[in-house]
């Protein structure tokens, strides 16, 4: 297993993980899993009952991977995972109860996860649900105290997409600048207690850019927060046709013109420029002391786009490492290799 400090990471489905996808994991350096699926139940847990078994075999599942040399971040729930039965949403009766969730999957979580993220994304929204920004920004403070309270020891962070700010530019992006606001809201408050600043993005695929891009990014982040990044999710798209300037012009959205916007520096969606965009992508994270670590999105090519559900749509089924029948794609050789080169991760 790895002994690079930098924690190379994948967003992979943990429950299916076979011996010959782990050995290919561990083949290419990556050592760290994210995951949000606890099969943690809000409701029962703000009921006073006892979780279901499914919150039992997950911590059995990465106990498992944990003794094959495998780590992991955890993922809290978002609000839309939140139960009526949590009070108004924003109330403080609601973020009393968000905090107690969150100790609690500190300490049932305490050997097993060594870095938590809060929620995921708030500054789009859609999974800020129905909260404002200033009440999602509460939500985190609530949720990263509550982790602290039982696992003082675990590194807690946030992340966000929308940085830099580029109203109308990028989906939910607006001149309320949703990114530097919760960022701000996070990491320039003194009395919160703080490890890192995640950071997810897409440039090249979901928005204009390429690799290049995460020069700026990086830099310009790491001002912002004045902590270590750790880049929660990257990737780019191994297929899809571009769109026509018409289509372009039109605002489609890519899932009902089922092909990309953007891509890098005009190579397109090919398993080529893929496996390009990792390794420059990586070349230039090494470069900085401020980034602890990369998870790339994702492990495999799913059958269908989780978006609108179609299997020939490619905005959300190219994103893979391994394509659909779990053989390795040229991304997988080039992430291997980068790792190797760059960051002495050598078997
Ligand atoms: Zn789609």
């Amino acid at each position: 297993m790895s002994k690079s400090p930098f924690m190379a990471g994948v967003a992979a489905d943990i429950s299916a993980l076979t011996g010959r996808e782990k050995e290919l994991m561990r083949d290419a350096g990556i050592q760290w899993l994210r995951t949000g699926n606890l099969g943690f139940d809000p409701q029962a847990f703000l009921r006073g009952e006892k979780q279901p078994g499914k919150f039992l075999a997950a911590k059995q599942r990465m106990a498992a991977l944990r003794r094959e040399g495998f780590r992991f971040t955890g993922i809290t729930p978002g609000p839309l995972k939140m139960p009526e039965t949590a009070g108004a949403p924003g109330s403080s009766a609601y973020l009393d109860n968000y905090r107690r969730i969150c100790a609690f999957l500190g300490e049932e979580y305490r050997e097993l996860v060594d870095y938590w993220q809060v929620a995921n994304e708030l500054d789009i929204w859609i999974f800020r649900h129905t909260l404002t920004l200033e009440q999602s920004v509460d939500f985190l403070k609530a949720g990263i105290r509550g982790v602290k309270e039982t696992n003082a020891k675990s590194k807690v962070g946030i992340n966000i997409t929308l940085f830099p700010s580029r109203p109308g530019k990028v989906d939910g992006n607006t001149e309320a600048h949703e990114g530097v606001f919760i960022a701000k809201g996070i990491y320039q408050d003194s009395g919160l207690e703080l490890d890192y600043a995640g950071f997810d993005s897409y440039p090249g695929t979901w928005r204009e850019g390429g690799a290049e891009s995460w020069n700026e990014y990086l830099d310009a982040f790491y001002a912002l927060t004045g902590k270590p990044i750790i880049i929660q999710e990257f990737g780019y798209s191994s297929a899809g046709e571009m769109m026509t300037p018409e289509e372009n012009r039109s605002g489609i959205y890519p899932c009902k013109a089922k092909k990309w916007r953007f891509s890098w520096n005009g190579k397109g969606h090919t398993p080529e420029a893929q496996a390009e965009f990792i390794e420059a992508s990586y070349r230039i994270f090494a470069q900085k002391p401020h980034v602890l670590g990369a998870t790339y999105f994702r492990w495999t090519d799913p059958e269908k786009c989780w978006q609108c559900g179609q299997a020939d749509c490619p905005v959300e089924t190219a994103w893979g490492l391994l394509d659909r029948a779990k053989k390795p794609k040229p991304s997988y050789y080039s992430y291997q290799a980068v790792l190797r080169d760059i960051l002495g991760n050598r078997k």
